[in-house]
């Protein structure tokens, strides 16, 4: 991790760059993560499929939540693109990436453009027609308007983007959807991207999340290139900023984004932004932000009813080469009421699965199927374990935990085994601190606050907590 304060005088409080670094650490090595997927998947597929498909693969980066993946062929490419990769996120998630994104190349493809920029997320295949060089909108091509169903959870929503997307810059500036996960926000902005660039090739769209916005700027910042930075982001038509709830709490950043709105927004740019819940909410945004957020409009997307759910099913089951009896998808939509991105990864594992074993997707294998995998986390965990294994993953022992110690190396995970005492078995704050030989009951609150907190803000922190549950469920 490198600290920001360390290298620079100034104001600017103390900003995470490990992200920033290349490959993320997700506990396993990379190659070990991959390793496992493999494992995994050749429980469930054929051998012939295993040995013609998955045994030439190879990881060949990991930054982030993005995953670059060397296969066989062509042909091994589209199947790996259009049939497994839903297979391969799911088991990814249960792996602790929340967000994994997968790209594949062949053995023979160039991969210089691949290795050097970490910033590079998605890249639109289109190029952006008259303008010079190459412009990287970052934009998936795969969220379109119109393959967005529509229900009374999110028509709003998608008629205000609708409209952001023919009048870009004149209608809706800002416009900012929020909502819970899994509720189709990311798809909706970045349909407006696909719209405008679709419509106008030369105009230039910016697809970036928050976290990639800030580690952007501090890049910049510390290579002393702000003007560089300052052009890039200005130099556009539109910008979309995904999760608007992740910006940190650090003044700096949020004046870069606040001057950047700025810039744009006079020039009549369009700004297009996602967020977990409304500017009002979110309590590290600065109060000009907040106000410069509500000028515009805020808009929310929820939880689609049953027909929706089913809509969707029927949509996402369309793209597949294994037929969806229509019962399963009523038995999925009945089933699956927490949001669209569960009730898709489901779909696929569930499609994903029927093909390779070459058999129909009925009620009863979607069933039998999703019981298996939501009775992969034993729910009978101790309290004991969570110590256990929290100091284990730090290189702890559970004494020293339980210590009094305020070292700053025990601190962290004292706090870290306090919050999952309370996330996975909802201990109370007297029991919780009784766990960890405290007499006072408010540290345990302030600690579990105090994580809850970074969870948010963090990258590192979350990734640290995911690893430690993946542990003490594995
Ligand atoms: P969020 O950004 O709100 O967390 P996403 O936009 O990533 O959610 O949506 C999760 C997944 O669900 C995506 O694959 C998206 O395409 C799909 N999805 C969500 N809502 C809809 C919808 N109304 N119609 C079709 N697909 C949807
Ligand atoms: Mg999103």
């Amino acid at each position: 991790m490198v600290n920001y304060l360390a290298m620079n005088e100034g104001n600017i409080s103390e900003v995470n760059l490990e992200t920033q670094t290349g490959v993320a650490d997700i506990g396993l090595s990379s190659n070990a993560l991959w390793q496992s997927v493999l494992g995994e998947v050749e429980l469930i597929c054929t051998p012939q499929s295993f040995r013609t498909f998955w045994l030439p693969t190879k990881l060949i980066s990991f930054n982030n939540d993005k995953l670059l993946i060397e296969v066989n062929n062509i042909f091994a490419k589209t199947q790996f693109e259009k049939k497994f990769a839903p297979l391969i996120n799911d088991i990814l998630k249960k792996h602790g990436l929340t967000r994994p994104q997968l790209e594949f190349i062949t053995s023979s493809t160039k991969r210089r453009e691949h290795n050097e920029d970490v910033m590079v997320v998605e890249t639109s295949k289109k190029s952006s027609g008259s303008t010079p060089a190459k412009f990287e909108s970052r934009l998936n091509s795969r969220f379109t308007f119109d393959n967005f169903i529509v229900g009374s959870c999110n028509d709003l929503a998608y008629a205000a983007a609708g409209a952001v997307a023919e009048h870009p810059g004149e209608k809706y500036n800002p416009i900012f959807i929020y909502g819970g996960v899994g509720l189709g926000k990311t798809h909706l902005i970045q349909a407006i991207g696909n719209k405008i660039t679709g419509q106008w090739p030369a105009k230039r769209v910016l697809y970036a999340s928050t976290e990639e916005f800030v580690n952007d700027f501090i890049h910049h910042l510390r290579s002393k290139t702000v003007d560089e930075f300052t052009r890039k982001y200005r130099d556009i038509d539109a910008l979309i900023i995904d999760d608007m709830q992740f910006i940190a709490g650090k003044e700096k950043n949020q004046e870069a984004f606040f001057n950047t709105f700025n810039a744009l927004h006079q020039a009549s740019k369009q700004i297009i932004i996602a967020a977990d819940r409304p500017p009002a909410n979110i309590p590290t945004l600065t109060d000009r932000l907040k106000s410069r957020l509500l000028m515009g409009m805020a808009i929310d997307v929820n939880l689609p009813d049953y027909e929706t759910r089913v809509a969707i099913i029927e949509l996402k089951a369309a793209h597949s080469s294994v037929q969806l009896p229509r019962e399963t998808a009523e038995y999925l939509a009945e089933n699956i009421k927490t949001n669209v991105r569960e009730l898709e990864g489901s779909l696929n594992y569930i499609l994903a699965n029927a093909e390779m074993r070459g058999i129909e997707p009925t009620p009863e294998f979607a069933a039998e199927l999703l019981a298996n995998s939501r009775t992969a986390r034993p729910k009978h965990i101790t309290a004991r374990q969570i110590i256990e294994k929290t100091a284990r993953y730090f290189e702890l022992k559970p004494a020293d935990i339980c210590s009094p110690a305020r070292d700053k190396y025990i601190v962290l995970p004292r706090q870290i085994a306090m919050y999952l005492l309370r996330s996975e078995l909802h201990m109370s704050y007297p029991k919780i601190a009784n766990e960890l030989g405290r007499k006072d009951h408010t540290t345990a609150l302030h600690s579990i606050e105090k994580i809850d907190r970074e969870i948010k803000l963090d990258i590192t922190i979350r990734e640290k907590v995911a690893e430690i549950r993946e542990v003490i469920y594995a």
